[in-house]
């Protein structure tokens, strides 16, 4: 290759998404709890409307979701016209980055917080800036000490991954309203679901000028390899993100089967009951070994070990065990594990593969 042929400045510095394992050499009894699926996945209202697509597959989708938009809008007390949907939020992430963010521009992430918002700020060229956090829990004092005249975007997950912590409707007031005047506020919701009751931020995008939410189906919808996401925001900024959204970003299938997802209140209800209730048993059973974690919003567990050296054997013993959990050494949490909560037989396996691993090591 020639070697005046060269990337954009800052597409060389990315470090690649590392995802969650799926395989483990020898076992084919595997339990994969280290990508934050919905054990039970989709629920049949949407399995039927994907199926039903497929006597539409010659025809182009929709370009303007309208259908998606107007479903989500009225499950969600929102206005469709400031909706946009994505190729999972993470397209939303990215269209955010290439809008506003570029060369000698900076974007603020927290210490432990999602990989893709360096990624998406870097392949637009951007300066990433981290903000320290403090014990796991996002800090806005920090956020708004690490924001300047070059700030755009400033990234919070709420509530976060990998850590599983929240904030506070108050703490989200005060960041917003610190921000510099040219910065966006981005909360991204991906867990919103899993806390009963909590808009994911909605209510700050009604009332302020600079906040955008984002929310996907991957997660407790159970839709993760469909890729559907969707953001919300004030409408300016959403007219501004419609120009860089190519028109048939997602196929009809993703939008049939996204609106009959976000329809199915039973669904959504059970799978959050469940997830409830077996990540208190998961926390429980672990703290009772000696593996404590952080009061968990979402559909995982942060468990935290005495230091790398053993959280690296137990991922290794799990693995023994056909069991697959995520290292989060990348994120600064060296001495965790991230374990997503499955189902019950899943949550078992784990538990009490880890006292067994503990009780090895007295
Ligand atoms: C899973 C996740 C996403 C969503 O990804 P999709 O692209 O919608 O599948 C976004 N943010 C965080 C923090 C996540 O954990």
């Amino acid at each position: 290759m020639s070697t005046s042929i060269r990337p954009q400045p800052g597409i060389m510095d990315i470090r690649l998404y590392q995802g969650g394992e799926s395989h483990v050499e020898g076992a084919d009894d595997v339990v994969k709890l280290s990508s934050n699926e919905n054990p039970f996945g989709p629920g049949e209202k949407a399995k039927e409307a994907f199926a039903r697509t497929v006597h539409q597959l010659h025809r182009y989708p929709s370009s303007d979701h309208a259908a998606l938009r107007q479903a989500i809008a009225e499950e969600h007390g929102l206005d469709a016209s400031r909706i946009i949907c994505g190729v999972g939020s993470d397209e939303i992430l990215s269209f955010l980055c290439q809008a506003y963010a570029g060369p000698g521009t900076e974007v603020v992430h927290t210490e432990h917080g999602f990989a893709m918002y360096r990624i998406y700020a870097q392949a637009a060229g951007a300066t990433p800036v981290e903000a320290p956090e403090r014990e796991r829990v996002v800090d806005v004092e920090a956020i708004l000490a690490a924001c300047n005249e070059r700030t755009r975007l400033v990234f919070i997950a709420n509530p976060a991954n990998p850590t599983g912590t929240m904030i506070g409707g108050d703490q989200i007031s005060r960041l917003a309203g610190g921000l510099p005047p040219q910065a966006l506020l981005v909360l991204d919701g991906a867990y919103a679901e899993y806390v009963e009751g909590f808009d994911g931020g909605a209510g700050f995008v009604e009332s302020r000028d600079n906040v955008v939410m984002t929310r996907t189906f991957s997660k407790l919808y159970g839709l993760g390899g469909l890729r559907i996401g969707w953001g919300y925001g004030p409408q300016e900024v959403i007219d501004v993100l419609n120009r860089v959204r190519g028109p048939f970003n997602l196929s009809e299938t993703q939008l049939q089967t996204a609106a009959a997802a976000v329809r199915d209140h039973e669904h959504v209800k059970k799978c959050r009951a469940e997830n409830a209730r077996l990540r208190v048993w998961l926390a429980e059973a672990l703290a009772e070994v000696g593996v404590p974690s952080d009061t968990s919003y979402t559909n995982f567990i942060l468990a935290r070990f005495a230091d790398r050296a053993e959280a690296e054997a137990c991922d290794d013993y799990l693995k023994t065990q056909g069991i697959i959990v995520r290292r989060v050494a990348g994120y600064k949490l060296p001495n965790c594990l991230r374990i997503t909560v499955g189902d019950e037989a899943s949550c078992r396996r784990v538990a009490h593969a880890i006292a067994a691993f503990k009780e090895g090591r007295r």
